[in-house]
């Protein structure tokens, strides 16, 4: 298990998310940006449309650099 911030994922607060998984993450962050911040959603969906791999080759490295609690 992980831990990560949003704001450590590109967002805005400092809310602790937690998963498994890089791909559990993604789904965790998504949902709750979704959830909490609509303006960075929509963001976050130019972002994808743009590049699909952008915000996932910025954040991942941090993914695998944070240690496992
Ligand atoms: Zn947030």
């Amino acid at each position: 298990m992980k831990t990560m911030t949003c704001r450590e994922l590109g967002g805005p607060c400092g809310e602790a998310l937690s998963a498994e998984t890089w791909p559990d993450m993604v789904r965790r962050m998504t949902d709750h940006v979704i959830a909490n911040h609509p303006d960075t959603a929509k963001e976050m969906e130019t972002m994808h449309n743009d590049d699909p791999e952008k915000w996932g080759k910025e954040m991942r490295p941090k993914w695998e650099s944070t240690p496992e609690n």
